[in-house]
């Protein structure tokens, strides 16, 4: 049921325009029809879409996707889950911290956008693909967005369009960034089982390298890297085949193991939108900002936001409260949502960019698996970084002076 006083002032029946049929689009469309609106998404491509991405999905955005009836979509052939993190350094040593509450989730790209999609369409959103936008004008009554597909009107517009810089632009927003080194990352998929309850990261001289079990039979192993240490294996003729020299035992763990997808790269990574946002606009997960690969909560923070949006938006339309100062409170639950990642992301970009640094931290996490549990929590937002558990501080002290045993790598 559409909330009642909801007034349709432009003579159309969509309450919210969705820009962007990614992962955050399409949940926040979701969560917003199971609150009653009307909601269509328009999608410059169509479904279901892959990108470049790590694919794991923190335990929190796992229990949005749970609670927006996105999980009764995926199988196992195309998600698995994970306990925790696993950090490989290059001399052997090992650091495990696993989530202090659920299990993540390792989730094939494609098959997420499918059951998204599958799953807003179930709720009646209408889902407009072949719809690159082009124009969006705010008037006093509402939304106006011209698209390839013709055009579409609403009372409010939720942008997920991703880094659309040109569009952004005609919102009067400007590009900035949340951290100043420009990182890039590209990703394949193999056949191949599993061999680890986490997601790993394994580090190596200026770049890393995260795998992530995605489905029955199947890992994908995303790189990532600084722009100062552009690697020139990316010339070669087989590129990842080449960059995985610098990672000899996954390597051997990949060899003559058929490639499940293409060898694909993206980036620079870092992004933000800056400057006041109109009335009438909101945005959402890559468009607000994106930090970095490196801790992987990308979709949790969209699922987050489009969560967020669904508790206030409904309310904001029904009294027809949509300039920017109305949308404030929303606008400002949205920005910290991204930002409240930043601290952890900021401290594991200087352990990427530090061997010394790293090398340190992970002798002390590898005694000490209830500081990294602590850092997982913070990174998912359900602790503050600052509240350190003082017997894991012990501990990882200790493990300064005595780290655990080197394990061989697997
Ligand atoms: C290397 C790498 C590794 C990552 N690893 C992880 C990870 O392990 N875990 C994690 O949670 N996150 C990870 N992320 C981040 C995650 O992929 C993003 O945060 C997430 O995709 C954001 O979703 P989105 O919907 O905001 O944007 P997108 O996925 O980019 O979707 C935007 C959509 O908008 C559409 N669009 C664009 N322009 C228009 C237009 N003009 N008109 C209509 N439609 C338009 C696009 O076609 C696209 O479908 C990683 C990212 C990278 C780059």
């Amino acid at each position: 049921m559409a909330p009642t006083g909801s007034v349709l002032s432009m003579g159309s029946s969509i309450q919210v325009l969705v820009i962007g049929g990614g992962p955050a689009g399409l949940a926040a469309a979701i969560a917003l029809r199971l609150k009653g609106l009307t909601v269509e998404v328009l999608e410059g491509k169509t479904w279901p879409r892959d990108r470049v991405c790590g694919e794991g999905i923190m335990p929190t955005g796992w229990a949005c996707l749970e609670s927006l009836g996105v999980t009764d979509y995926l199988g196992p052939e195309d998600c698995s889950p994970f306990e925790g993190i696993r950090y490989w350094d290059d001399d052997g040593r090992t650091a495990r911290g696993v989530f202090p509450a659920g299990l993540g989730m390792g989730v094939r790209r494609q098959a997420l956008s499918r059951a998204l999609h599958e799953r807003a369409r179930e709720l009646g959103v209408v889902l407009t693909d072949h719809a690159r936008v082009k124009t969006i004008t705010i008037q006093a009554e509402g939304v106006r967005v011209v698209s390839r597909a013709g055009a579409h009107e609403g009372e409010v517009c939720v942008f997920a369009a991703g880094r659309n810089t040109g569009l952004l632009e005609q919102l009067s927003l400007r590009p900035g960034r949340p951290f100043k080194r420009r990182r890039f990352g590209a990703r394949q998929h193999f056949r191949c089982s599993r061999w680890s309850d986490d997601v790993e990261v394994w580090w190596s001289k200026g770049m890393e390298a995260y795998v992530t079990p995605s489905g029955d039979g199947r890992v994908e192993i995303a790189l990532l890297w600084d722009q100062t240490n552009e690697p020139a294996e990316l010339q070669s003729p087989e590129p990842f085949k080449a960059l995985m020299s610098r990672f000899p035992g996954l390597a051997r763990r990949l060899d003559g193991k058929e490639s499940d997808s293409r060898f694909q790269g993206t980036g620079p990574l870092a992004w933000q939108a800056l400057g006041p946002w109109p009335d009438r606009v909101l945005l959402i997960g890559d468009s607000l900002g994106y930090g970095d690969g490196i801790t992987g909560e990308g979709l949790s923070v969209s699922f987050d936001q489009a969560m967020l949006l669904a508790d206030e938006l409904p309310q904001r339309i029904t009294c027809g409260e949509l300039d920017q100062q109305a949308l404030q409170p929303i606008r400002q639950g949205l920005i910290e949502t991204f930002h409240s990642t930043l601290p952890t992301l900021r401290a594991a970009l200087i352990l990427a960019r530090w061997p010394f640094l790293r090398r340190l931290a992970i002798r002390a996490l590898s005694r000490s698996p209830q500081l990294f549990r602590h850092f997982l929590a913070a990174n998912m937002g359900v602790r503050p970084l600052w509240r350190f558990p003082l017997g894991g501080l012990l501990w990882a002290a200790i493990g300064l002076v005595v780290p655990a045993r080197k394990e061989i790598k697997p």
